[in-house]
């Protein structure tokens, strides 16, 4: 944070004064030209650069040069006609505090230094730009998905959760018809993960059955219950028939916007999604970003064969529906049982609708 120095006096001159615990104190117009200063600054603890006019960016050029070009790593003050808008840019280019003219706005600046999180030019100091930010994480991803190739689903689960995000990852789980397999792996490597569910408020009773047994008999011990906004459904959706009248707006209300509450709390969330589901997810990577979040998708590859042999293998239990034909499983009001062997055939059935949201955020519109 820049420092908010209130006892500001004009000195527009170059001028210098010893500082009292040694070494000059250099005061410099905007305007200076900074080889003029070569042989100054080395003595300098504390060098003031004077703005006459906040229009004049000559100031912030000088900064920028007296700690690139001269290496002065003192302390650099703006003063003068500065303005809190220019916060963040000031501290950018360097400069470690302000003592500006008017002193009845000091709340302003203070605001204005965290308005902005976001920068596009390279600076002295201030941050990664927009754009090696999108450069780093294209190669962080790269090098994930290549470090996952060839691992067992179990290594990715312990891999995520213990050396790449520890502490910052959950795995999303609706406690469906596969959901068991991958809250096995996370009961074997790490059974205090958070589990995050999303309770729609329109899930099968069998739903929450399964929930409770699957997170008993695993032994879970984390388990996060997403609800969505009591105030917003009542306005939303007051006559709790929003899914039959504008579905994707009912997700949005009901899982993309509660699960959206609590995703600053995690850099990355692990999925049980697979190719086999087809529609969306037949190219599924292991590792992906939507929408600047991370997904981890341990059992992509895996097939519906391969799912059926580890719940054998390990005696899970199956969720009540599956008896029934149900394959995928959601919300009562929108999910039916599969049709001829299409997994996702029952979710939204007869509508062009395949995925909720979850994974690709899209906000929409209420009604
Ligand atoms: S699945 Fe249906 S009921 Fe559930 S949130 Fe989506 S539209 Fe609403």
């Amino acid at each position: 944070m820049l420092n908010l120095q209130l006892d500001h006096q004009s000195r527009p001159d170059v001028d210098a004064r010893i500082a009292s615990g040694g070494g000059e104190i250099l005061t410099v117009p905007a305007s200076a030209d900074w080889r003029e200063l070569k042989d100054r600054v080395p003595q300098a603890v504390q060098i003031d650069v004077h703005f006459e006019s906040f229009k004049d960016g000559r100031g912030f050029t000088l900064a920028s040069q007296l700690r690139g070009r001269l290496g002065f790593d003192g302390r650099l003050r703006a003063t003068g006609h500065v303005l809190p808008d220019q916060a963040l840019h000031l501290k950018r280019v360097g400069f470690d505090e302000v003592s500006p003219d008017r002193t009845d706005v000091a709340d302003d600046w203070s605001q204005a230094q965290t308005r902005f999180a976001t920068v596009y030019q390279p600076a002295q100091r201030g941050g990664e730009t927009v754009v090696a930010k999108r450069t780093r994480s294209k190669a962080d991803l790269a090098a994930l998905n290549a470090r996952y190739r060839g691992m067992e689903a179990e290594e990715i689960f312990e891999d995520a959760i213990k050396r790449i995000w520890p502490g910052r990852i959950a795995m999303m789980s609706s406690f469906g018809a596969e959901a068991a397999v991958g809250l096995h792996m996370i009961a074997k490597v790490a059974p205090s993960t958070p589990v995050l569910f999303l309770d729609t408020g329109r899930l099968f009773a069998q739903t929450e059955q399964y929930q409770r047994e699957l997170v008993e008999k695993l032994d879970l011990t984390n388990l996060r219950i997403i609800q969505p906004s009591a105030l917003e459904v009542a306005e939303e959706d007051a006559d709790g028939k929003l899914w039959s009248r504008n579905n994707d707006a009912c997700c949005t209300l009901r899982k993309v916007r509660p699960l959206d509450r609590i995703s600053e709390d995690y850099d990355a969330m692990i999925t049980g999604r697979k190719r086999f589901h087809g529609g969306d997810r037949i190219e599924l990577p292991v590792v992906e970003r939507l929408d600047g979040r991370i997904r981890v998708n341990p059992l992509a590859s895996w097939s519906h064969e391969r799912i059926d042999a580890y719940f054998k293998r390990y005696d899970l239990p199956r969720h009540p529906l599956t008896e029934m034909g149900y394959a995928s499983i959601g919300c009562w009001t929108c999910t039916a049982p599969a049709q001829d062997g299409d997994v996702r055939s029952g979710r939204w059935a007869g509508q062009s609708k395949s995925e909720c949201g979850i994974h690709r955020p899209v906000p929409v519109a209420a009604e």
